[in-house]
């Protein structure tokens, strides 16, 4: 029986650790902060479901969020409806729910802290003075493997954000606020008894004093009557990967996932559902004796659609785009069903030009005369 083990306990690892105890597997599962609460919008979308259908089924104290505004450069909102709606969540609480998930099915998990690695020297590593015969890094964005590896996100592959744990409880309304001249936005996802607010820009320089600024001019603008002096605050930064092609996911007996492996979508910040699907994924490969072939199965399942994105999101943050997409969402029903299933990932990036193309009259007929 093969011995993996497993750096990192958030959805990549657990989603990985769950299938491959299931699959059989001896699993050692590492995660240094069993108790964090992560910096993260925690926002599920249909996507995330659809990659771990288990989910579901975990009764966690979510909000469901099914209105969720946009509020343009200019200042002008729009509402989407939401169905499903986006469940939103407690990133300690959902790593931990993922994690136990896991040891039921057979994975051990280790509150350690990786730091000690390298190879055996009869093949395979040496975790923490443990063998394992494979090695997964899920360590999310600073992953020691990735590291060892040279492989490890570089600074213009990363987004930064600031933002902070606001508490108290609020309306299951997701707001999230475009700006003027910048590639990112910041956001508001209420759960149950505290809200995330932040900010996250693209770009090589993050500059941490205008970011605050924009952020205290969201609460200010879109958040009537909400007081967020009351938090905790956080720094973090995310994969905003560009350029797919070179990217380096595994060799014979390692693999990457999730953050570490730069999955994440740099239009939406959405991670959670990539980490899942790419856990699973490499569980799949290593059960099935083909830990080489990873790298090829990501690529055939979902880097086109993060390439995809990469490739649309310097177009879709160009101001008059920004401009007229929020001008026909308060006006077309057609737009507002693209974009919310956009967001859900009923509507893959790979054809949504086609979509827009072909529903062009409606939208426009629709904006004329307002639906
Ligand atoms: C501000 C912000 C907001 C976001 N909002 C959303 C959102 O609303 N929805 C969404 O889908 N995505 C969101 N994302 C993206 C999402 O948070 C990530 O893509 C997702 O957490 C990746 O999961 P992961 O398991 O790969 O890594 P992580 O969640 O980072 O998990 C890695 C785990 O490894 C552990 N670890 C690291 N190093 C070691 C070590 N050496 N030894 C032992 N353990 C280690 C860490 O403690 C951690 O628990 C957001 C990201 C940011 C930065």
């Amino acid at each position: 029986m093969k011995t993996v083990g497993i750096i990192g306990g958030g959805p990549a690892g657990s989603a990985c650790a769950l299938t491959l105890a299931r699959g059989g597997a001896r699993v050692l599962l590492f995660e240094r902060e069993p108790d964090r609460e992560k910096p993260c919008g925690g926002g599920l979308t249909a996507r995330a479901f659809r990659a771990l259908p288990e989910l579901a089924r975990l009764d966690l104290p979510w909000a469901e969020a099914r209105e969720f505004h946009l509020v343009g450069p200019t200042g002008r909102r729009a509402c989407l409806t939401l169905d499903p709606p986006i469940r939103i969540v407690s990133r300690r609480i959902l790593d931990r729910a993922l994690r136990r998930l896991a040891e039921q099915a057979g994975a051990q998990i280790i509150p350690e802290h990786v730091a000690d690695l390298a190879r055996a020297a009869g093949g395979g590593w040496e975790a923490n003075g443990r063998s394992v015969d494979v090695l997964v890094g899920a360590g999310g964005m600073n992953d020691p493997l990735a590291r060892l590896q040279n492989v490890v996100l570089t600074r213009d592959e990363r987004a930064t954000a600031v933002g902070r744990f606001v508490r108290g409880n609020f309306a299951p309304c997701i707001v999230v606020r475009f700006f003027p001249d910048q590639r990112g936005y910041a956001w508001w996802f209420p759960r149950p008894d505290h809200a995330s607010l932040g900010i996250e820009l693209a770009g090589e320089h993050f500059d941490k004093e205008l970011a605050w600024k924009l952020l205290r001019q969201f609460a200010a603008e879109d958040l009537p009557g909400v007081d967020i002096t009351n938090g905790e605050d956080y720094g973090w930064s995310g994969p905003a990967v560009t350029r797919w092609d070179a990217r380096v996911f595994g060799g014979p007996d390692w693999l990457l996932v999730g953050d570490a492996a730069g999955l994440a979508d740099v239009t939406t910040g959405e991670g959670i559902s990539y980490a899942l699907a790419s856990g699973k994924l490499a569980a799949e490969c290593i059960l099935c004796d083909d830990v080489g072939g990873y790298p090829a199965r990501l690529h055939e399942s979902l880097v086109p659609e993060l390439a995809k994105s990469a490739r649309l999101h310097p177009k879709l943050y160009r101001g008059w785009v920004l401009r007229l997409s929020i001008l026909a969402l308060t006006r077309s029903r057609t737009w507002r069903t693209i974009n919310a299933e956009t967001a859900h990932g009923f509507q893959s990036y790979l054809t949504l030009k086609r979509r827009v193309y072909r529903a062009l009259p409606r939208v426009i007929g629709e904006v004329i005369i307002g639906t």
